[in-house]
């Protein structure tokens, strides 16, 4: 089944300025900005500024750019944050079974506190 993305979902929003959001880097292809219901003492949100739905359809179908773009994007924004000396959680929802809430690829950076122990 071949992704299909909703440009009215928020992120695209954000994408096009027409909603406000927190920015913590802007690079060429991606965004990161703060979560409006942190779960954490950080809790930033990486995107790509390309319209892929998840992370298997950005794996599949963006430029190598955008992906070394994106990565090194995630990598930035630990880096901001030091949190290097205490660690971090990356989690990229996808879908239906994975509570997926927005259709905007988004990996959250999670840390500040020791997190919960979490596989399911
Ligand atoms: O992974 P999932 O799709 O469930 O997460 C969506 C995240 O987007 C939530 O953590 C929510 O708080 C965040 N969000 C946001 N800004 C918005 C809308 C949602 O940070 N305007």
């Amino acid at each position: 089944m071949a992704y299909q993305y909703d440009d009215q979902n928020i992120f695209a929003k954000i994408l096009r300025g027409e909603i406000p959001n927190d920015t913590v880097l802007e690079t060429e292809h991606s965004l990161a900005f703060r979560d409006i219901q942190p779960q954490a003492p950080v809790h930033i949100l990486v995107i790509p500024r390309g319209p892929y739905v998840c992370f298997d359809h950005f794996a599949q179908e963006a430029s190598d750019a955008e992906i070394t773009d994106y990565v090194r994007a995630v990598g930035e924004v630990c880096k901001m944050n030091g949190l290097e000396t205490d660690g971090f959680r990356l989690i990229a929802n996808a879908g239906h079974d994975g509570v997926q809430e927005v259709p905007h690829l988004h990996v959250h950076i999670l840390a500040g506190r020791m997190l919960g122990r979490m596989l399911a």
